[in-house]
């Protein structure tokens, strides 16, 4: 018994998914994390109304995970509701010619075919990132030369007072990885974005090329959420990494990859604490040796 509880009672209720003590680990890319209390897999903008009104009268602690493919969560876990946006979330329609309206629990990969299979170009940059469209939008991910600010429209979503808006693009505020929803208390439910004509061809052979060179630099054959830190001002990440002797360099099973220095592995059982040691020790050094401080890209919980 916990205080989610009542929020278990309702999304079973409501006939969505729910689930009491799950690892987190099962829902991170990094495969790093602790039991949240209850999880909740929620299929339409009304039950996602329904449960976040409990939550905030209740007061209970809640989060929106996407993918988990950006996030560190802690060892001893999550007590609150970790809500993931499923069913009706994961709709993707093309609205016109060149719009589609996708929802937020959709992942960027089904995004990136639907896209690709209407001749529509402007998304091959995202195939290979690992996170939801929500997630994305949130992050403002980006690769290669681009970024969801250039082919976002407007962002549907849900404030936590139960308010369905929407953000037109110019009050979107997306700059490197951050956009107006890392400030704001309200759920991503959508997104349009708009594309540009292109032969379904082409948009395949750059998101293959795009995928050959993430494969080829990245070490994907191991879990862990991409790069940890920002790039700055004027440097690479990685580049200053390896520059102060730290590639391989392990605390317990998290380790700075042997490949791309910019990311850290789980070698198997890493734990979050481990993984923020190495990371801790990643910046002092790199700040000793170089004068660079190393901000997170990722999000630790
Ligand atoms: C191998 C690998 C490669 C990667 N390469 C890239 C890359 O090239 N470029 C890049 O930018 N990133 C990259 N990433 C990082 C990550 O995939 C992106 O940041 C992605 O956009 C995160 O999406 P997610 O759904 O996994 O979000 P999560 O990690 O689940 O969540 C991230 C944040 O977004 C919030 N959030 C998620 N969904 C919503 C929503 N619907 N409403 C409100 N808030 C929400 C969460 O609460 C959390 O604060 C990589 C990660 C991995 C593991």
């Amino acid at each position: 018994m916990d205080r989610t509880d009542i929020i278990y009672n309702l999304a079973e209720i409501l006939n969505c998914s729910a689930l009491k003590y799950e690892p987190l680990s099962k829902h991170t890319t990094f495969k790093i994390g602790g039991a949240a209390d209850t999880y909740v897999r929620v299929t339409s903008l009304s039950k996602l109304s329904a449960i976040i009104k409990e939550c905030m009268d209740s007061d209970v602690d809640f989060m929106i995970i996407g993918n988990g493919s950006n996030i560190l969560a802690p060892d001893e876990g999550y007590h609150g509701v970790v809500i993931r946006l499923d069913g009706d979330f994961r709709k993707i329609s093309l609205v016109d010619e060149d719009t589609i309206y996708c929802g937020a629990g959709a992942t960027l990969a089904a995004l990136c075919k639907f896209a690709s299979r209407c001749g529509l170009s402007g998304l091959e940059f995202a195939w290979g990132i690992p996170g939801t469209v929500g997630g994305a939008v949130f992050m403002n991910a980006g690769a290669y030369g681009g970024e969801m600010k250039d082919v976002v429209y407007s962002v549907n979503h849900l404030t936590y007072d139960g308010e369905a808006g929407r953000t037109e693009k110019d009050d979107l505020e997306m700059g490197y990885r951050t956009s107006v929803y890392r400030g704001k208390k309200a759920v991503i439910t959508g997104v349009t974005l708009k594309l540009k004509k292109d032969d379904p061809e082409n948009i395949r052979a750059r998101m293959d090329d795009y995928m050959g060179r993430r494969s080829s630099k990245q070490p994907l054959d191991y879990p862990s959420a991409g790069s940890v830190f920002k790039r700055p001002e004027g440097a690479f990440a990685g580049a200053l990494i390896q520059q102060c002797g730290l590639k391989g360099k392990c605390h317990g099973d998290a380790q700075v990859s042997e490949k791309h220095a910019g990311f850290i592995i789980n070698k198997n059982k890493a734990t979050a604490n481990d993984v923020k040691s190495l990371i801790r020790e990643v910046q002092t050094k790199v700040f000793d040796e170089t004068g660079y401080n190393l901000e997170c890209e990722l999000i630790i919980l």
